[in-house]
């Protein structure tokens, strides 16, 4: 735990943090109407990293009508094969630019740089999956009768808003931005106020690989103005969101209110892992300690709830405070295992939670403190441990978004499936056996988007990927991503 660093940043890194952000707006950086500004903290320190500015609603109107005029005069005439090669010659750029994209959501972020190492080959994946997805995406034909051709087309929706939260910054903008291009969207991108950096700097790879003007336009700002302007827009035909639970809320109301947009929504989650007497114990050693803290714990799929049999209960919670404990903390760029919290106010509603956890009598396993030393400029807290037998406790059922894992022993199937799914979330699931059948029960049994078998946290492109129940509405990746961001039309022919 040492804030001494010895990190040598690429010299275009710097380079892009001296110079002042703008809004990308058909294709040029322009100032804000208003010209305000906010700063851009560093969450490892406190300082300021840069300055962004502030989109208000009269500079979201010139991002929707730039991202309209690009939608009828290039983007929706261009061949899907000429979108797709734009798709893939921006992936090509990012990869060439990867070590910047990572060091600026390191710095921006505070996550560990293998961490962000991971995040950006990650969106650039998604970049390069929906370029081939462009040229296959197919109607059909359904026979209903001798006389009649029906047929149906998948159309693009027009302009989209997509508007992303903190936690993986670019790879959540790309897991928007990368089937909306590929169906022949245009688009109007909100990063989230406090980790802008990556999307401004995707701009300019974006500009560099000949994107026509206004097919992507980026605004920053936060929540209020610029994304509630967004949301309540009466010519953007979709907003895509991902983030809290509370504002994925706002978004379906302002969409009633104006031009009753689709919505789609990644939102908040509260995950059980489930760990049976059975369960390939080596495995569940190693991995625990990441399903509980990975991130920071700001990860909406965060295994938060983690429930063990009673038989190996005690084992693999004193193995769990062991690792814990273990795992270095400190400013990303050293690649610590876990790095800050992204800011001050998430830190202490954290706290918050620990307060309340204490205050509901769950027993505090280990941490629950800010560190300080070396750390206190940054936002940085301990991973933290509560053991408990009661699943109403609201440490229990609410979103922390911390490294705070509750841990519950159990004893019987039926039991730990009535537990697993008594929350208002869905986001996902894991079990640990190795009875493949009782696996597979769970699975079933679940209610979660997502299901792991003796693993977490496995992601790709291709496999969609969202929550039932308050954790969402609609998939994201996979073929999915595709029905998100089309329309489909039938055509019907008298023959
Ligand atoms: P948030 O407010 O839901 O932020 C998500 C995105 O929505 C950000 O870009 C945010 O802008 C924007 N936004 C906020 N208010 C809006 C509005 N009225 N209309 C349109 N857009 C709006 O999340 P947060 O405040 O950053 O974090 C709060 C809690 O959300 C966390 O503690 C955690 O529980 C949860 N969260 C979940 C996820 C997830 O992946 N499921 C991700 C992040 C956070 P600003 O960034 O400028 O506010
Ligand atoms: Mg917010």
């Amino acid at each position: 735990m040492s804030s001494s660093i010895n990190y040598q940043l690429n010299a275009k890194t710097q380079q892009f943090l001296a110079q002042s952000h703008k809004l990308l707006i058909n294709n040029e950086w322009v100032s804000p109407a208003e010209n305000n500004t906010f700063p851009v903290i560093n969450p490892a320190n406190g300082e300021s990293l840069s300055e962004l500015s502030i989109a208000d609603e009269s500079d979201v109107n010139l991002a929707v009508s730039s991202a309209r005029k690009a939608f009828h005069t290039t983007w929706s005439r261009f061949t899907p094969g000429e979108r797709a090669r734009l798709m893939w010659k921006l992936a090509d750029l990012m990869e060439r630019d990867k070590q910047i994209l990572e060091e600026l959501e390191t710095l921006d972020n505070g996550k560990p740089l293998d961490k962000a190492v991971y995040d950006i080959a990650g969106a650039i994946e998604h970049f390069r999956y929906y370029a081939g997805w462009a040229t296959k995406i197919e109607g059909s034909s359904i026979p209903v009768g001798p006389d009649k051709l029906v047929y149906t087309r998948k159309e693009p929706l027009g302009v989209v808003g997509l508007i992303v939260p903190w936690n993986f910054p670019l790879m959540i903008a790309a897991w928007k931005l990368a089937p909306a291009l590929a169906c022949g969207n245009c688009c109007v991108l909100k990063p989230a106020e406090q980790t802008s950096l990556t999307a401004l700097y995707l701009g300019n790879l974006i500009q560099e690989a000949g994107f026509p003007a206004g097919v992507v336009n980026i605004v920053t700002g936060p929540g209020f103005p610029t994304g509630d302007a967004i949301s309540r827009h009466l010519d953007i035909d979709k907003v895509s969101f991902t983030g809290s639970t509370a504002v994925g809320r706002k978004i379906m109301e302002a969409s009633a209110q104006s031009n009753l947009k689709p919505v789609s929504l990644e939102l908040g989650g509260k995950s059980p892992n489930v760990v049976f007497d059975d369960a390939p114990l080596k495995a569940v050693l190693e991995s625990v300690h990441w399903c509980s803290f990975y991130n920071t714990g700001q990860e909406c799929t965060l295994g938060a709830r983690l429930y063990v049999q009673r038989g190996v209960y005690q084992k693999v919670v004193d193995h769990l405070a062991v690792s814990a404990k273990k795992l270095t903390i400190g400013n990303g760029l050293q690649n610590p295992d876990l790095g800050p919290m992204i800011s001050e106010q998430q830190l202490n509603r954290v706290l918050d939670y620990v307060n309340i956890g204490q205050s509901e009598d769950a027993d505090l396993v280990i941490g629950g403190k800010r560190v300080n030393g070396d750390l206190a400029k940054g936002y940085f807290l301990e991973p933290t441990i509560f053991a408990h037998e009661n699943d109403q406790l609201q440490i229990v059922q609410e979103e922390i978004f911390g490294p705070v894992v509750v841990v519950s022993p159990f004893d019987t199937f039926d039991e730990i499936i009535h537990r697993a799914n008594d929350t208002k979330y869905g986001l996902a699931a894991a079990v640990w056996t190795k009875d493949i059948s009782k696996a597979h029960k769970f699975a079933n049994a679940t209610q979660a988007g997502t299901v792991w078998i003796n693993s977490y946290d496995l992601f790709d492109a291709a496999v969609p990927f969202g929550g039932f129940k308050e954790s969402g509405i609609g998939k994201e990746m996979g073929k999915s991503a595709i029905d998100l961001y089309t329309k489909e039309k039938a055509v019907w022919v008298a023959l």
